[in-house]
């Protein structure tokens, strides 16, 4: 400890859900449902692991301006590639960006709970995460607003939210934005985006027409890259290309960049991995009610679902019967279980297993 800063000597380490071989060396089963990590259960897109086949030179440095790529990922928004940071998954693009803004003493708004990312990597340089509870499973806008102070530098609106999978109001976003000191830098962290329904928050909207605004967009998600690693950030050219200095060098893999463009035009893939969603929510929703197990509404791909006694032993009780989700003690969120919804088959599975769960169900 000696060795290291004071502030990375303080931090926990992250700590993923349970993977699925921990799992089968815990309890011995062959076939473990996993819906831990909000993973698109349809898998990757098929144009992209087309690409993938006919890579070859990896030899060589990939072309790091990543200018085709970046125009690509503007061009829905009306904005140019000037607009969009690249990185090796979101994650990377938030250490950049912080990397990049924050000075020690700075104060990061953020939502409690939330994306652990955001508090955790705002003590990595020495700010401080100024933590606001949600308000009904939802970010509580006014309240963040109250909690500016003239040492703000950031707010953090992850929307839809993780762990929650709620989403802020579209209206109350706009006035939320509107009030919000010009100085201090909204960051919409929007994963989820391509899953939210329509009338949601377009965060892109603001990168455009709110300077000190970043949007992160990731294609772990909907596109099925989480291993492959692709992110990236939305907002104004000048502030990016200061940004863009302390970028890591070919942080971003010629795979993940040629997978990532063929992606992008696999409407298909898109579409499939939507409808598998809508589905997956119209059977367990009802199902939950059925059960007496409240769930936010969600705008992602997950849901947060009250369980009976603690999440802990509710977690453990699925695990045993072959289903991974993640307990909501480990994020911030007693009482709930965070569960990816899967495909038909495992949405299935996952009903089963929690109706042996809830006693009282019908
Ligand atoms: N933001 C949110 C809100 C997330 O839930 C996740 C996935 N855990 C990420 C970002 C991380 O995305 P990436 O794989 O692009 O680093």
């Amino acid at each position: 400890a000696a060795l290291v800063r004071p502030q990375v000597a303080k931090l926990k380490p992250y700590t993923p859900g349970t993977t699925v071989s921990q799992a089968k060396a815990k309890y011995g089963l062959e076939h473990f449902v996993k819906l831990s990590s909000n993973e698109n259960p349809l898998g990757t897109s098929p144009r992209a692991l087309a690409a993938l086949q006919s890579l070859g030179e990896l030899q060589i440095y990939v072309d790091d301006d990543h200018h085709e790529l970046r125009e690509r990922l503007a061009a829905p928004h009306g904005l140019q590639a000037a607009n969009v940071l690249v990185g090796h998954g979101s994650n990377d693009v938030v250490r950049t960006l912080f990397t990049a803004l924050l000075v020690p003493g700075d104060e990061v708004v953020v939502a409690d709970p939330t994306f652990s990312l955001f508090p955790k990597d705002a003590m990595l340089f020495d700010a401080t995460a100024v933590k606001v509870p949600l308000r009904d499973g939802v970010h509580d806008l006014d309240a963040m607003l109250a909690a500016v102070t003239p040492k703000t530098k950031l707010v953090v609106v992850v929307d839809p939210n993780n762990p929650t999978a709620t989403a802020v109001d579209r209206g109350a976003f706009e006035r939320f934005a509107r009030a919000l000191p010009e100085r201090v830098v909204l960051m919409i962290d929007q994963a989820y985006r391509e899953y939210m329904p329509a009338g949601s928050v377009e965060g892109a909207a603001y990168a455009a027409s709110r300077p000190a605004t970043i949007v992160l967009r990731t294609m772990s998600k909907i596109y099925g890259f989480a291993s492959l690693r692709f992110g990236y950030a939305l907002g104004d050219a000048a502030l990016l290309a200061y940004v863009e200095r302390v970028r890591v060098p070919f942080g971003v893999s010629r795979p993940a960049a040629v997978a990532a463009l063929a992606a992008l035009d696999d409407d298909d893939f898109l579409r499939r991995s939507v409808a598998n969603n809508e589905a997956g929510k119209a059977l367990l929703y009802p199902a939950f009610e059925r059960l007496g197990l409240h769930a936010y509404t969600t705008a992602a791909n997950f849901v947060a679902l009250e369980v009976r006694g603690t999440a802990t032993e509710a977690y453990e009780t699925l695990l045993a019967r072959g289903i991974v989700t993640r307990s909501g003690d480990a994020l911030g969120m007693p009482g709930r279980l965070r569960i990816t919804i899967g495909t038909p088959e495992e949405n299935a599975l996952l009903l089963d297993a929690l109706r042996s769960l809830a006693p009282a169900a019908a």
